[in-house]
């Protein structure tokens, strides 16, 4: 008889490994809660899909162990993916920083990983809850909301909580608990950042402003635009930030990322001697962002020949060491990852198996490792699930 496989969750990991597994001759069915297969890979990248990077680092990742991607990210790289989606022909570019996107449309993704599992005769049960799980030592029992499935193998794909409206829940870390297996606390990543009123009030006039920006903590720091919004700082500078903060810290925001104090700020100032400072910095920063730093007193609207040169200093500190403490973040509705997750302690990085209970595996998103913006989660959902597929021969 046929090793039975089932796999939860028909997203990135889940369809790529079903693919894999249906063509090394399993019984592989994928269980989703959904209508449609690879929800977010349709809305990922603004509908283009950034599928993955041209510059994938271990040092791109965020979990307790960051040496536990390396294996799989290893054996199953950006090449292998981009080999994949040149033997469909389809058309992509690159955007920037090494990014990776569909020209026509996410959808194009999702057909390949559906032609992939096709090749393989795998089976899905859609729009089917998974509710619990029991194991008798041997194989598992599913409760669904389709009724009891027993399989073999089991292989959890349920990805993170965020984006809860894409029918996201927690049974992955549920199951993980079930089986004594430690899950890293979760919470929001990639996502923007919310203020506090009195300075929510000011910066929100900015809104729809982006300015390119270095945004730093203690942790990390990330060259990439701003983006000012009603509700707070968004922009891809701070989402990646977010993934490194911890609630009540500050941020510091260097306005100036490409202009260094002496061959570019100091000229500046001399040739504008005359300018009052707003006119002056207003070659260099939108003007309304100007107006906004001397309404929060962070800077003073002289006469640019009024500064000596410890004040001329002050000046550019100040545009380069802006420090803001954000009030929060915007939680799982707007995250594009779920940080934290399954334990690395639990798993084989070599097949992402819970080393204390055979036939069971996390991939993708669930497990704690998390990705930069830019393509680096969708990898390693494709190299945890080619990881997976390994495991079986
Ligand atoms: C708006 C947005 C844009 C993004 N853009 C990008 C991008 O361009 N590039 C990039 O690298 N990453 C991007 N990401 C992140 C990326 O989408 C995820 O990291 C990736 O989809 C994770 O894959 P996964 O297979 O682990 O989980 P998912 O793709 O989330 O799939 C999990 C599946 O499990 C199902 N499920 C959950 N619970 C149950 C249950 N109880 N019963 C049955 N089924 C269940 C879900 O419905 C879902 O279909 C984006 C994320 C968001 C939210």
């Amino acid at each position: 008889m046929q090793t039975k496989i089932t796999i939860v969750g028909a997203g990135a990991a889940g369809l790529f490994c079903a693919g894999l597994l249906g063509q090394k001759g399993y019984d592989v069915t994928v269980i989703d809660n959904g209508k449609k297969r690879g929800r977010k890979i349709l809305m990922s990248g603004g509908g283009k899909c950034n599928f993955t990077n041209l510059s994938i680092e271990p040092s791109n990742y965020i979990s307790d162990n960051p040496h536990f991607c390396k294996s799989a990210l290893k054996r199953f790289t950006q090449w292998d993916f981009i080999q994949l989606v040149n033997q469909y022909y389809i058309a992509y570019h690159e955007k920037e920083h090494g990014q990776l996107f569909c020209d026509n449309s996410a959808q194009d993704i999702v057909d390949m990983l559906l032609k992939e599992c096709q090749k393989g005769h795998v089976k899905f049960m859609m729009q089917t809850q998974v509710e619990d799980i029991d194991s008798d030592g041997q194989g598992f029992k599913l409760h669904t909301s389709q009724g009891m499935i027993d399989s073999d193998n089991l292989i959890i794909a349920t990805g993170g909580l965020s984006m809860p409206a894409l029918g996201m829940t927690s049974i992955g870390y549920k199951i993980a608990e079930k089986f004594a297996i430690p899950v890293v606390p979760v919470k929001a990543g990639l996502v923007p950042f919310t203020l506090h009123k009195p300075l929510l009030d000011v910066l929100s006039t900015l809104s729809g402003i982006a300015v390119p920006v270095e945004v730093s903590n203690e942790r990390i720091c990330f060259k990439e635009n701003l983006l000012f919004t009603h509700r707070g700082l968004s922009g891809p500078a701070i989402l990646q930030i977010s993934s490194y903060w911890q609630a009540g810290s500050p941020i510091t925001i260097n306005l100036l990322p490409d202009l260094s104090f002496e061959s570019s700020f100091k000229p500046l100032l001399a040739q504008n001697r005359n300018q009052t400072i707003k006119n002056c910095l207003a070659q260099i920063l939108p003007k309304r962002l100007i107006e906004v730093l001397i309404q929060l007193k962070l800077i003073n609207d002289v006469i640019v020949k009024q500064l000596d040169p410890k004040q001329q200093q002050n000046l550019y500190n100040t545009l380069t060491h802006w420090s803001i403490t954000p009030n929060g973040t915007e939680g799982y509705r707007t995250a594009e990852v779920t940080l934290g997750g399954v334990s690395t302690d639990a798993l084989s990085s070599k097949t992402m198996a819970v080393k204390t209970h055979s036939n069971l595996y996390f991939i993708g998103e669930v497990v704690d490792v998390s990705g930069w913006l830019g393509g680096y989660n969708f990898q390693w959902a494709w190299s945890s699930a080619f990881a997976c597929a390994q495991a079986f021969n």
